[in-house]
């Protein structure tokens, strides 16, 4: 039989939520626990045998709202737990070398047991570092401020075939790329998916035989500005596609891919001979994204057998807007890093979830059971979160409003004559157990003693507590 894999959401919201639950997800195999992303308070949001356990934590890039907590594990487990193995931090080569320039400051002295001396620490007593992903053709290195560009073979690189960029008011290094067979000068970051052995060779993966587990990063669905990759988790036959956040939207990608930029202007202009560029590099890009990256991206859509994707309201430039994730399959789709009011036909994750897939069916477990995603909408609405049923008689209805987004309206508010409409019931999904919802959402349901009591005020102001059935079962 299949290893069952858990997925438990510990935080899916958006990146400015004052929910403050960011980006987290567990993941357990039997008894090995990966964390993706370290967005959530994991100090708060897990028991002290379960942080003391965790095996492997997957950064999926920078952004505070995926790996907020990050060092505060490090430092547990050094402090805390020592004698436990270091966490695993398993990332893209370029990925680690911001963590370890953002983490150092804060990891790399401490004081004696008699704290009269300052001690120093490396980096690696806190971390056991795993590179994923391929190694870049090129590398720049500098001496004596001079810049310079290696091959694999440490072998200078001619300027017809690459040259750096770097602004004056910043650190950072791009570098621009001839491909031959193209004949564009492109940002090779950004225009190979990592499969491509024009620019990247030594695909790594991290494997765990004794649970048949192989993790490894992919970059070309992924679109984010800074450095960021995806995961792709195969236990035994079945994958599982964690976005990193993207901007997944087709007609965009294909544009990206096919489209020349005319207007760049290395060909004719002076910095032709030159090395070191101070310029914008995107004056000189001729294509953003090669066209195999274009087909991978869309591979990766298709070939696996579960999506866990970034989910935002609209023009959210460096996440999905949700109407173009809606050309995804229902039963093979979660949507997380959702805002904290909003509406959707694709399941929607919440805080606190945990999902089971196993045989390739993918089932959300509560109180050790597991239950299909079978709701026709699914609502986050003020901090609550709901599911709804078409019904012909339902209270609620789903229009998309002025801005594009769903709404959910009340029954009266909607245009009797409007023959299109559909109708829903409404549950409050409270622990994974469903109630129904009033007409105005105002029902309070109040858990004691892990049951559920519908909470009633009477005219005398006396409040009844009437025990409630889980509409779920
Ligand atoms: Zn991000
Ligand atoms: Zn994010």
């Amino acid at each position: 039989m299949q290893i069952p894999i858990s997925i438990r959401i510990l935080g899916d919201s958006g990146p400015f939520s004052p929910t403050g639950r960011s980006i987290s997800y567990l993941i357990e195999l039997n008894d090995y626990k990966l964390l993706i992303d370290a967005g959530a308070p994991v100090f708060y949001l897990l028991s002290f045998p379960e942080i003391c356990s965790i095996d492997a934590v997957l950064i999926t890039h920078l952004h505070e709202d995926h790996k907020r907590w990050l060092s505060d594990l490090l430092l547990f487990r050094k402090y805390v737990t020592p004698t436990k193995p270091k966490i695993k931090l398993l990332s893209s080569e370029s990925i680690h070398n911001e963590i370890k320039q953002n983490l150092i400051p804060s990891l790399e002295k401490t004081l004696s047991a008699d704290s009269k001396k300052i001690i120093r620490l490396n980096y690696d007593d806190f971390v056991d570092c795993i590179y994923l992903g391929p190694r870049a053709k090129y590398k720049v290195i500098c001496e004596n401020n001079n810049y310079q560009i290696i091959d694999e073979n440490e072998k200078p690189v001619s300027i017809d075939k690459a040259k750096i960029f770097k602004l004056p008011f910043t650190e950072n290094i791009d570098i621009l790329v001839y491909d031959e067979r193209d004949k564009v000068w492109v940002n090779p970051e950004a225009y190979y998916s990592f499969s491509d052995e024009r620019y990247y060779y030594n695909n790594r993966t991290f494997d765990i035989p004794e649970i048949n587990t192989k993790i490894e990063i992919i970059n070309a669905p992924i679109w984010h500005g800074i450095s960021a990759v995806g995961a792709v988790l195969t236990v035994d036959d079945t994958k599982i596609f964690f976005s990193g956040d993207t901007v997944f939207d087709l007609n965009l990608w294909k544009e990206l891919a096919v489209v020349n930029n005319d207007n760049a202007i290395l060909k004719n202009s002076e910095i032709k001979n030159k090395f070191v560029i101070s310029d914008d590099i995107n004056k000189y890009i001729e294509k953003m994204w090669s066209m195999e990256r274009y087909k991978e991206a869309i591979m990766y859509y298709n070939n696996t057998d579960f999506i866990i994707h970034d989910s935002a309201a609209i023009n959210s430039i460096v996440h999905t807007d949700f109407k173009e994730l809606y050309c995804l399959e229902k039963s093979k789709t979660l949507l997380t890093h959702s805002p904290d009011n909003y509406v959707s036909y694709i399941p929607l994750t919440y805080k606190d979830k945990k999902y089971i897939i196993q045989n390739k069916k993918i089932f959300e477990n509560s109180n050790n059971k597991n239950y299909e995603l079978n709701a026709d909408i699914y609502v986050k609405y003020q901090l609550r979160y709901f599911v709804g049923y078409k019904n012909s008689n339902g209270l609620f209805a789903v229009i998309e409003n002025d801005n594009g987004l769903l709404e959910l309206k009340k029954r009266t508010e909607i245009n009797q004559s409007s023959k299109d409409v559909e109708y829903y019931n409404l549950f409050e999904d409270i622990d994974g157990a469903y109630y129904p919802a009033d007409s105005e959402l105002n029902n309070i349901y109040i858990k004691m003693k892990n049951k559920i009591y519908k909470s009633v005020e009477k005219e005398n102001g006396e409040i009844l507590l009437i025990l409630q059935q889980n509409h779920r079962e």
